[in-house]
C-alpha cells in the first residue's frame, strides 16, 4: 500500500487503529472446522430480542419511505417512560453514535478530553479522530480513579468520557460518587455518563438518573438498545441532556441516522418489562455461578455490573482466547484494554455457561500442566 496521503490525512486519524470488534460466529465455524460455535464476546443479549419489537417489525410496511428524521415517535416515548422532556432526547445509531456526536460538537484540535485506562475503547478513537487530544488517566482498582481524573483536568480540557458500569471491566460508580465528582469539577466541562448496562443495575443507588441533568446542565446520560433489550443488530441508543446540549448534539447527526425499524422496534422494547426482567434474572443467574466457578479454579475475577465478566486467565491472553476459541467459544482478549492477561466473558444462555464451564475446566488443567 502506498502512503502517499499520509501528509493529508487529519493527524489525529494517524493515530488510530479500528476497532476491532467480536469475531463473527459463521466466520470462526470455518476458520476453525467446527459448528455450533458458541460467542461471547460482544455482551450481546444472549436470549435474543424483545419479542415485541420484533413482532412490531415483523409486520411494517413502508419501507421505501425514509425514517422519521427527528425520530419523533421514538423521542416522545422516551420522554413519557423516563419522564424528561423529547427536546432533551438525541437519538443514535447506537449509543456509539453519541460518542461521536459529543466529539464533533465539543473538541477540535488543541483541545483535551479525559478517559480512564481500562475505558470503553471508543472514547479515545472519537477523541483522536476530532483533532483533539486524549488525556488517560490510570484507573483504580480497574475502576475509574475520580480524584485523579480530576486532577488531570487541563485548562484545555472540555469533555470528560466515564462509563458505569465500565466496559470492559464491569466496575461500577455510585450515584453519590458521580454527584461529588460533577460538584467539584468546572461547570463548562461536557460529562458523559455511558450507562449502555443500565438495565442489569440492580441497586438503585448507582442507577444515574436523569433528573440530575437539572442540577448538572453539563451532564449527559446515554443508554443503549444492545444489550438488554437485544437489539445490537439494529443499531439504536439514544442520550438525556439540556435541551442546549441536545440542540447541539442534533446539529451533528445525520438525519436519518436512526432506522425505521430501529426506531419501531425501540419504542417497543423500551419498556418491555417482561423481556428486560427474563434478560437481567439470566445474567444474574450466569453471573452468579461463573463467579463460584472462577473462586473454585483459583482465577482472580473483576467483580461485574454488567452482562459480562473479566477474569485473569494467568497467560498470555492471545494464547487463552485460542484456547477457547479452538474448543469453539470466541471470547475477548484485553490486551488492547492494557490488561495482557485478562479475558472477557459475556453471560450466555444456562446451556452457553455450561459449555465455558466446562472449557474453563479444562484450561484450568492445561495451564497446570
Ligand atoms: C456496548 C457499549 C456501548 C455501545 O453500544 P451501542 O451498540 O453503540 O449502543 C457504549 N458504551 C459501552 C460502555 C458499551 O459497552
Amino acid at each position: 500500500m502506498s502512503n502517499f496521503l499520509k501528509d493529508r490525512v487529519n493527524k489525529g486519524v494517524l493515530g488510530l487503529k479500528p476497532y476491532e470488534p467480536g469475531k463473527p460466529i459463521e466466520e470462526t465455524e470455518k476458520e476453525i472446522g467446527l459448528e455450533n460455535v458458541i460467542k461471547l464476546a460482544s455482551n450481546e443479549n444472549p436470549i435474543g430480542m424483545s419479542p415485541r419489537a420484533l413482532k412490531v417489525i415483523s409486520s411494517m410496511d413502508d419501507l421505501n419511505r425514509y425514517p422519521d428524521g427527528n425520530a419523533s415517535a421514538f423521542k416522545n416515548k422516551v420522554a413519557s417512560v423516563f419522564n424528561v422532556k423529547s427536546s432533551m432526547v438525541t437519538v443514535g445509531n447506537g449509543s456509539n453514535d453519541i460518542i461521536e456526536f459529543i466529539a464533533k460538537c465539543f473538541l477540535s484540535n488543541g483541545d483535551t478530553a479525559i478517559y480512564s485506562k481500562h475505558g470503553f475503547a471508543i472514547y479515545p478513537l472519537a477523541i483522536k479522530a476530532s483533532g483533539a487530544e486524549p488525556i488517560k488517566v490510570d484507573a483504580l482498582d480497574w475502576g475509574h480513579d475520580l480524584n485523579a481524573m480530576i486532577s488531570s483536568i487541563q485548562d484545555t480540557t472540555k469533555v470528560i468520557f466515564i462509563a458505569s458500569p465500565n466496559n470492559p471491566t464491569g466496575t461500577i460508580l455510585s450515584v453519590e460518587k458521580i454527584k461529588d465528582f460533577l460538584t467539584k469539577i468546572p461547570s463548562n466541562i461536557v460529562v458523559l455518563i455511558d450507562q449502555a448496562y443500565f438495565e442489569y443495575i440492580e441497586d438503585e443507588s448507582y442507577k444515574v438518573p436523569f433528573s440530575l441533568i437539572e442540577e448538572f446542565p453539563n451532564l449527559i446520560i446515554s443508554r443503549s438498545f444492545s444489550k438488554a433489550h437485544g437489539l445490537a443488530a439494529f443499531r439504536l441508543g439514544f442520550s438525556v441532556s439540556s435541551e442546549e446540549i441536545a440542540d447541539y448534539l442534533n446539529r451533528v447527526r445525520q438525519p436519518f441516522n436512526a432506522n425505521s425499524l430501529a426506531l419501531a422496534a425501540g419504542i417497543e422494547a423500551i419498556d418491555d418489562e417482561e423481556h428486560i426482567s427474563a434478560s437481567v434474572e439470566i445474567n444474574r443467574e450466569g453471573l452468579q455461578n461463573i463467579k463460584k466457578k472462577f473462586r473454585e479454579l483459583g482465577f482472580d475475577f473483576i467483580e461485574s455490573f454488567g452482562n459480562f465478566i473479566s477474569f485473569d486467565s494467568k497467560s498470555d491472553s492471545d494464547k487463552s482466547f485460542d484456547f477457547f476459541l479452538k474448543k469453539g467459544i470466541i471470547l475477548r482478549s484485553l490486551k488492547v484494554y492494557e490488561m495482557p492477561n485478562h479475558l472477557r466473558v459475556s453471560i450466555g444462555t444456562k446451556e452457553e455457561m455450561q459449555q465455558f464451564i466446562i472449557t474453563l475446566e479444562e484450561y484450568a488443567r492445561s495451564i497446570k500442566e
